[in-house]
């Protein structure tokens, strides 16, 4: 569904206030509990957040990306752990389901997805290798089923998820070239099991796990695509994906430049605010400038997206952007906020708890060091032509 100028700043404003007065609200607990209550389900279900891009035929809002992204910034200016679990909601959930599921799996899952009645997560991380070509887990084909082993690690929503996208090697001779196969498993199948990780630094709540799979039997339909198909299936539902995390460090960002303002105009010192200082004055100039880069490229990743094309190079420009403007903007916030920004409460914002959540960002779709990698193979290639 394509919404009108108005309708989109409309859901913008409306999305920005639930955030605030809704949810918000709920992180001190889940702080402590690292789980999320029934109320989140509830407030999310009842302004369709878990369905933003779920197509309309399934029940969800079929936003594109380019309208998608100003909705989702607001989302990220709250809690990390609620964030995270809603980029997944409308990114990689329903959209390798949808794109490589097998009718039967499709009609089954995409239903419920938009409503989070079912959800799905993504297993691709493990242990004992790097991520990607070099996994570890197998899956066998015996009689007419296949039959997965592996373990996995820092596996997110793993208390809520029921199903799960798992790539494993089904030809070592081949890997790269077609060696992978991208699964669905159903999380209650036997011989899978969750073995919850200890509490993170930040996105409390988001649900972190080792996964052990022994043994896992799953049907022919359950296949992804075609076998041989995983590594690109995942590669590709990362693509989009890394952008959402650009969009992640954006909503931060822009949040600890709005709360450093805001604490540089009360802050007195010698005399006059802080605001009032050159040297204060040059920091949020900085922190602006960042912020205002970081949002053009998203919004015109997205809208490439949207015409078709691939943004593989631009999404990874986009997750390394996001990563340094994070960094730097709140680095400056904390700096600004002088010593009380290192506390728990300040009457301004949770600044301690955001710097924390902003941390996932460097690994989540992957480190610095495989987006350069990404980035850089196209640019090479083309020349250093970015179009
Ligand atoms: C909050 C959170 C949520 C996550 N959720 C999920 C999830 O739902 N599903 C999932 O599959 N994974 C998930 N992950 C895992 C995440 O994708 C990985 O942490 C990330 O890809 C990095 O892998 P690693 O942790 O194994 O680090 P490593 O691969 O051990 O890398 C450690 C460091 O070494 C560098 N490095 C690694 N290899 C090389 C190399 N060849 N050359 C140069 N430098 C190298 C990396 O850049 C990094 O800085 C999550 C992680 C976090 C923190």
């Amino acid at each position: 569904m394509k919404l009108s100028d108005e309708e989109l700043n409309k859901l913008i404003t409306h999305t920005r206030k639930v955030v605030e007065e809704e949810l918000e609200p709920l992180q001190p607990e889940i702080e402590q509990t690292n789980v999320f209550p029934e109320e989140f389900f509830d407030i999310c279900r009842k302004n369709g957040f878990f369905g933003l891009t779920v197509p309309e035929e399934y029940g969800g809002k079929g936003l594109n990306v380019e309208q998608f992204f100003p909705v989702l910034e607001q989302i990220c200016r709250g809690p990390g752990g609620m964030r995270m679990n809603l980029h997944h909601a409308n990114g990689l959930d329903w959209r390798i389901m949808y794109e490589h599921g097998s009718k039967k799996l499709r009609d089954k899952w995409m239903p419920k997805l938009a409503n989070a009645d079912l959800y799905i997560n993504f297993a691709l991380t493990e242990p004992d290798c790097g991520s990607g070509a070099d996994i570890r887990s197998t899956a066998v084909k015996k009689g007419g089923k296949w039959v997965i082993n592996g373990e996995k690690t820092l596996i997110s929503h793993t208390d809520i998820a029921n199903g799960t996208y798992v790539i494993a090697v089904t030809d070592e001779n081949k890997r790269k070239k077609g060696g992978l196969t991208a699964f669905f498993v159903e999380t209650d199948l036997p011989g899978f099991n969750v073995e919850p990780m200890p509490h993170m630094m930040g996105c409390r709540g988001a649900g972190h796990a080792y996964l052990h799979l022994k043994d896992v039997e799953v049907d022919e339909d359950h296949v992804l695509g075609n076998v041989g198909d995983g590594l690109d299936i995942f590669m590709d539902a990362l693509a989009l994906s890394r952008a959402s995390i650009g969009v992640s460090c954006l909503g931060l960002s822009q949040r600890f430049l709005e709360l450093a303002i805001a604490r540089a105009k009360d802050r007195v010192t010698f005399g006059k605010p802080l605001v009032k200082r050159q040297a204060i004055q040059q920091m949020i100039a900085d922190m602006g400038t960042q912020v205002y880069a970081l949002r053009s490229i998203l919004w015109d990743t997205a809208r490439q997206f949207d015409r078709g094309e691939n943004i593989e190079m631009k999404s990874s420009m986009c997750k390394l952007h996001g990563i340094d403007t994070v960094r730097t903007v709140s680095d400056s916030c904390l700096e600004i906020f002088g010593g009380i920004g290192y506390f728990e409460d300040n009457p301004y914002g949770p600044v301690e708890r955001m710097y924390r959540d902003a941390r996932a960002l460097w690994f989540e779709e992957g480190p610095r060091t495989v987006q350069r990698l990404t980035a850089a193979r196209p640019l090479i290639e083309n020349g250093g032509n970015i179009e």
